[in-house]
This record gives structure tokens, C-alpha cells and sequence, in this order.
């Protein structure tokens, strides 16, 4: 290796390590807008660049406009802290530069995706014998465990997809809340499916699924059908019915799908699993690594309860690709991509390193911290919060829309958390998402002292 790259590799190394411990004190708020951002960036295709300069040259870019996602108190959406252990696998993996499509080619990448894969059944609880698929994000897994919910339900209903396409086939049903999440809508139609294909099921308060309207809707279907649940709405953090709901939807022959891109987290644990009962019944589930585990982006699994169903939706065969043979597992059969990122590192690192009780524990301590926020905030007049605190998500109203947004905008502006808001049941909602692993009881004082003396200040 040349002494160049000993260097660089050094430098980077000092720099991440300074950013970090950076991250409490840190301002939250990006400095530079996105017009700056293009402005800087913009590339001059004449020159070519010396690989310390060039790194150099993008930390200096950069630095004004990230946001501080990895710090304490940011309660933007939904966003996990990138934990610096798994940060440090990634590195591994870029160093590495392994390929995970291929088992043959890559064995340890293919091998900690398998072992990670079983560790994530037993700790969520799901049925060990499901296969995981290993993609970019819940977005993509909901893809993924859609594809293999289409298949099947087409083929219980005598039609191969395989064969034959869509086009002709059974129409299908899909039975979904009116408050799912926008990216199940976006697999959807990733998948062939739109608007007069959807059945959606009104809503609770908290944007769980009505039973009566559930069972309603189920009634009005027929023939082919996917049922797609919540784990974790992303507003109140709510849960659907889970055991009505895969009762019915097995009753029925309706394949049931789970968004629980960081719901799903709450069986890992001994505090909140209770709302998850009878999500285990389901046939397919997402799940991000890069919100609740702390991996860093993008990692999510795609889970699925029959294994020929998803390796149907997803294998690539080609005459120069290995196939599995006996135990031996090709990550590449249960994703979309062929050529990818050894996500399977990252993942066996996070769960290496806080094991099955830290997982709970963290997990619980968000919920815990969800709680302190919702107390705080709502002891004050005017202030009121929207959902029943039951995860790690807070929506909360000040006063009037124009207010919340003002509320949400100050906050930003001082830099002292983030949040962001949202509408949700008609009403302005700042959004707070507790999924920081470094977020501690200060931390969530001293932001509701920001949310307050934002609030009052408004209030005037
Ligand atoms: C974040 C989220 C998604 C999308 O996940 P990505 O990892 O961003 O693709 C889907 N559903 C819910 C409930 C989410 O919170």
C-alpha cells in the first residue's frame, strides 16, 4: 500500500473519531442550504485530483450541510445513529469491497449474513425457519416481501406468475390502512399495483386498523389477497390488531404482511412486546437495521415465512451464478439486487455488540425517554399531545397549525435538538422519534427546555 493511502486512511480515522465525540455539543441544524450545497459540489471535469485532496476537499464540502443525525438529541422522523461499531464494520466492508451477491465468491459476507439472519429471527421472535433477505432499506423489504406475497396468492389462486405475468391474471386485493405508510404504496406500484387495487381499512385515533372496518373489508373481498399491517405507525408509533387480523387473514387464505420497519423492534423486548402478539402469524415482515439496530444506512431485512415463495419472487439465475446446494444460503436469491454491500457485517456487528439484553434495553430506554417528552411537554398550557405514548414516537400540537409549524421552525433555528414536523388527523404535529442509541434523560430535557421557551416565545 502506498504511503498516500496510510495516510488518508489515518486522516479519515482522526477526523470520524473527532466528529463523534462532537455530537453532544453539536449545533443540529445543517448550516448551508441545499442551493449552497449544489453550488459547492459542482465538479470541473478538466481536473483530476490527488486522493488526500480529493477526500479533503469533500469533508470540507460536506461539513456545513449534514445534518447531525448520529448526535443525541435528534428526534428528526425516523433515523437511527449510525452507532460507530457499526460504522467501523462498514468500513471493514468497504475495505474489504466484498460483493455479497455471491456466496462462492465471498464466503465470510454470505456467512455473517447467514448467522445475522437467525439472530434477527430469535430476536424478534419470528419463525425461525423464514428466510431474510439482506436489502437497502424498509422501503425495499416491503418490496421484496410484496413480490413474494404476489406470487403465492396468484398461484393459490391457480395462476403462474412465472409463466405468465400479471397481465390476465386474478385481480388482487389489497387490504391495507388508511394510514400506512407512503413507502408500502410506493412497493405497490413498484409491483404492478394501483389505486382501485386497495381496500383501505379506516383507522383508530392512533392509526391502528378499526376491527369492524377490517372485518368489513375482508368481507367485501374475494379472490386473491394480500393483507398489509403496521408494527409502529409512524406518527403515534401504534400497532394493528395483530391477532384478529392474522386470524382472519389466514381463515381467509390472504397472505399478511408487517411494516415494521423499527416496530418490530418492540419484541425484542420484555417492556413493549405485549403490543405485538400475534404478529408472529404473519407471512412476511420488513424491518430496518438503520433506525432501531443503529446500523448505518442502508440496512433492512426482508423477512419471509415461506422461503419458496420468496426465493420464487427474487433468485436470479444465470449459467455463470452458483445455486444453492444443501445448507448453503446465496444472498442474492432474496433481494433484487444481483451486485451489492455486505450489509450482513454491519448487522453482525450491532448484534455482537449489545446482544439480545442490549437490544431490549435500548429499545426500552427510547420508550421510556418517549414517555419523559410526552410528561414534560404536556404538563404545559397549550400544549397538547396527539398519540397514546406506547413506543418512542410523540406527535405533538401547539395551540394552532400556524403555531406547531412556527414551534417546529424555531426549534430547528436554535440548534439545540431537531425535530420536524408533519399533519396528521388534520392538524400541524411536530414529530419527536426517539431512536438514538446515545440519547440519554439530559438529553431529552434539555430539549424539551428548547421545545418550551420555542413555544412560549410563539405564544407570545
Ligand atoms: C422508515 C419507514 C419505512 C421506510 O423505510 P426505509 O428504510 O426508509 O426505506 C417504512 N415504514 C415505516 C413504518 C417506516 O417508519
Amino acid at each position: 500500500m502506498s504511503a498516500d493511502y496510510e495516510k488518508l486512511f489515518a486522516e479519515i480515522a482522526a477526523y470520524a473519531a473527532r466528529r463523534r465525540a462532537e455530537d453532544s455539543s453539536r449545533y443540529h441544524a445543517p448550516s448551508a442550504s441545499y442551493a449552497q450545497q449544489v453550488g459547492g459540489f459542482q465538479l470541473d471535469l478538466s481536473q483530476a485530483a490527488e486522493p488526500d485532496q480529493v477526500i479533503r476537499e469533500l469533508m470540507e464540502l460536506a461539513e456545513p450541510g449534514l445534518a447531525a443525525i448520529t448526535a443525541p438529541r435528534f428526534f428528526g422522523w425516523v433515523m437511527g445513529g449510525s452507532n460507530p461499531t457499526g460504522v467501523a464494520a462498514d468500513w471493514l466492508t468497504s475495505i474489504w469491497g466484498q460483493n455479497a451477491g455471491n456466496h462462492i465468491a465471498t464466503p465470510a459476507a454470505a456467512a455473517a449474513e447467514t448467522a445475522s439472519a437467525a439472530a434477527l429471527l430469535e430476536l424478534l421472535d419470528l419463525p425461525r425457519e423464514a428466510s431474510v433477505g439482506f436489502v437497502t432499506g424498509a422501503t425495499m423489504a416491503s418490496f421484496t416481501c410484496l413480490a413474494a406475497a404476489r406470487g403465492a396468492v396468484l398461484r393459490r389462486a391457480g395462476w403462474n406468475i412465472d409463466a405468465d405475468g400479471m397481465a390476465g391474471c386474478p385481480p388482487i386485493s389489497i387490504v391495507v390502512g388508511e394510514e400506512a405508510h407512503s413507502t408500502i404504496f410506493a412497493g405497490l406500484k413498484y409491483l404492478g399495483f394501483g389505486e382501485r387495487n386497495f381496500v383501505k381499512v379506516a383507522v383508530n385515533r392512533e392509526g391502528a386498523m378499526e376491527m369492524d372496518a377490517f372485518v368489513a373489508a375482508m368481507r367485501t373481498v374475494q379472490g386473491p389477497a394480500i393483507v398489509i399491517g403496521q408494527a409502529g405507525h409512524i406518527n403515534s408509533g401504534a400497532f394493528d390488531p395483530f391477532v384478529d387480523i392474522a386470524q382472519i387473514a389466514r381463515e381467509r387464505g390472504a397472505w399478511l404482511h408487517v411494516d415494521g420497519a423499527f416496530g418490530l423492534w418492540a419484541n425484542a423486548t420484555q417492556t413493549h412486546r405485549l403490543q405485538c402478539e400475534g404478529l408472529d402469524l404473519a407471512d412476511s415482515w420488513s424491518v430496518d437495521g438503520h433506525k432501531w439496530l443503529q446500523t448505518p444506512y442502508d440496512c433492512a431485512y426482508a423477512i419471509v415465512r415461506d422461503r419458496e415463495s420468496h426465493l420464487r419472487a427474487m433468485q436470479i439465475a444465470a449459467s455463470y451464478l452458483p445455486t444453492a446446494a444443501g445448507a448453503d444460503r446465496v444472498p442474492a436469491d432474496y433481494v433484487p439486487e444481483l451486485s451489492r454491500r455486505a450489509r450482513g457485517f454491519a448487522t453482525w456487528a450491532m448484534i455482537r455488540l449489545l446482544g439480545r439484553q442490549g437490544i431490549a434495553d435500548m429499545v426500552s430506554r427510547h420508550c421510556a425517554l418517549a414517555q419523559r417528552f410526552a410528561e414534560a411537554l404536556g404538563a404545559e398550557p397549550g400544549v397538547e399531545i396527539m398519540n397514546d405514548v406506547v413506543l418512542n414516537q410523540v406527535a405533538v400540537h401547539f395551540g394552532a397549525d400556524a403555531q406547531t409549524a412556527a414551534v417546529v421552525a424555531r426549534v430547528q433555528a436554535g440548534g439545540e435538538c431537531f425535530v420536524a414536523g408533519a399533519s396528521w388527523r388534520g392538524k400541524a404535529i411536530m414529530r419527536i422519534s426517539v431512536t438514538n442509541e446515545n440519547t440519554t434523560e439530559a438529553d431529552v430535557d434539555r430539549s424539551v427546555a428548547a421545545m418550551l421557551e420555542a413555544w412560549r416565545a410563539v405564544r407570545g
